[in-house]
């Protein structure tokens, strides 16, 4: 049973076609993995998969539901979470009350604060801080960090969320080889509650967290397997070897 069931997707830019045809499945507590060389249509994908963008054609069925038509509002609702390749945290604001908004943003806080005590809700803060090696930092402003420690706050915010699917798309830009280590390190523990889709340039990190991967090339995918698989791929070798 898929988490995420992607058929047949099709997303134009004016008459200029980014995905045409794909499809892919993610199982529950799975790191799925989403490669391809610049322009091939990865973050076209993962903007249509959390309703960014609607698409031309095909489905998205999401935990059961056919969501294809559903706003982005609604598939966070029912457990779709997405950190974008662009930092979003807010740098006047202290990590404690970057993470306080993002856990404000899917749960209204009277709710939260109906469920539990504000001292509760401060320690579970402080837990999603510290997931992510930054609870020594929960009162530091956001803009103080380095650029590795605001992906990971971001990552941080999206996961404060519980989502059944993150979705992440190149968290570990612009990191050195030692923060992208970490970054494998702090993701690896979420598999037991959460499905990732992560996009990533490094086949490296990919072999190493992920379980199944996706490759696409011009908008149509050339390879889905499992990681250990993708050495023997043909069609990646082809695109790699050749244009990367
Ligand atoms: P990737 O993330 O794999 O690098 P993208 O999904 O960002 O690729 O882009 C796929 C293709 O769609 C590229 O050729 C890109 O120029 C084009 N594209 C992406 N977003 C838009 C947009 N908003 N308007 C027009 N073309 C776009
Ligand atoms: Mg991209």
């Amino acid at each position: 049973m898929s988490l995420l069931r992607v058929e047949g997707a099709v997303k134009k830019y004016g008459t200029f076609t980014a995905l045409n045809g794909v499809s892919l499945a993610v199982r529950p507590q799975t790191f799925h993995g989403l490669i391809g060389p610049n322009g091939s249509g990865k973050s076209t994908l993962l903007k249509a998969i959390t309703g960014a963008h609607q698409l031309n054609g095909g489905t998205i069925h999401f935990a059961g539901n056919d969501v294809t038509r559903h706003s982005s509002y609604r598939r966070a609702r029912s457990g779709m979470s997405l950190k974008f390749q662009i930092t979003s945290v807010l740098p006047e604001l202290s990590l404690f009350e970057n993470l306080l908004l993002a856990k404000q943003a899917s749960t209204p806080i009277w709710s939260q604060m109906r469920s539990g005590s504000a001292a509760g809700l401060r320690e579970e803060i402080l837990l999603d801080l510290q997931r992510f090696g930054l609870r020594q930092r929960s009162s530091d402003l956001a803009g103080v960090l380095s650029h590795g420690q605001q992906q990971w706050l971001e990552i941080a915010m999206a996961v404060s969320q519980n989502p059944k699917l993150l979705l992440l798309d190149e968290p570990t830009g612009g990191m050195s080889l030692e923060e992208r280590r970490a970054t494998g390190e702090f993701l690896v523990p979420l598999k037991s509650a959460t499905s990732v889709v992560i996009v990533e340039h490094d086949l490296d990190f990919i072999k190493t967290i992920c379980d199944t991967v996706t490759v696409l090339d011009q908008g149509k995918v050339i390879f889905d397997g499992r990681v250990d698989e993708l050495d023997a791929s043909e069609a990646v070798r082809r695109v790699y070897t050749t244009r990367a």
